[in-house]
């Protein structure tokens, strides 16, 4: 199973690191025929804006809606986040969300810079807590029916799944713990789209 790492803009070398600690050979995807060779993506944190805006340049938004009609394994965090959402608050008027997954977000929901925190998070199947680096998080206002929820912090969702897409408000591959990563590689692998 190939997994890439959306590489347009933001924390996307973290996440390599991280993958590479769980076990994966990640590839960076930057054009559609990188997209076209992983059975799984990762789309990192930084900014939402500049990255569905590069997401148009790069000509990858078709292919990438495409993937994730066909059921692509895709984790996101952050900014990740917020573009697979269905519906993002706060955000800039020619903003284009992906709506792979039944949430509406509010971008930056948390407050401004100074309002970035960390905090142990308990995470549903994982053994001991996670670290969770808030960097100007989105707040998850809405969830829909068919979203599981596997995390909170102060009753606020922050890390969902729904089928095969994974999405953290919080920033999992700056924690230096790898878990998250593997469990949404071991899924991946488990489910048929990403046999190889
Ligand atoms: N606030 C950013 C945005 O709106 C997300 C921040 C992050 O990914 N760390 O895109």
């Amino acid at each position: 199973m190939k997994v890439g790492v959306l590489a347009l803009q933001g924390a996307f070398a973290s996440h390599v690191a991280t993958l590479t600690d769980a076990g994966a050979t990640p590839i960076e995807v930057r054009r559609p025929h990188d997209l076209a060779e992983v059975d799984a993506l990762v789309v990192p944190g930084g900014e939402s804006t500049t990255m569905s805006m590069l997401l148009d340049i790069a000509e990858l938004r078709a292919p990438l809606a495409d993937r994730l009609a066909d059921g692509m394994p895709t984790f996101g965090t952050c900014a990740g986040m917020i573009l697979l959402a269905v519906e993002v608050l706060d955000g800039r008027s020619d903003q284009r969300s992906l709506g792979a997954i039944d949430l509406d977000v509010r971008r930056n929901g948390y407050g401004r810079q100074v309002d970035s925190f960390e905090t142990d998070l308990e995470v549903d199947g994982l053994d001991g807590t996670f670290h969770g680096v808030f960097i100007r998080a989105p707040v998850v206002e809405r969830v829909g029916p068919d979203v599981e929820v596997l995390a909170e912090v102060d009753g606020r969702p922050v890390l969902c799944r729904q089928g095969n897409v994974l999405v953290s408000a919080f920033h999992p591959e700056l924690a230096g713990d790898a878990r998250i990563h593997r469990r949404f590689l071991e899924a991946a692998f488990a489910s048929g789209t990403a046999a190889t």
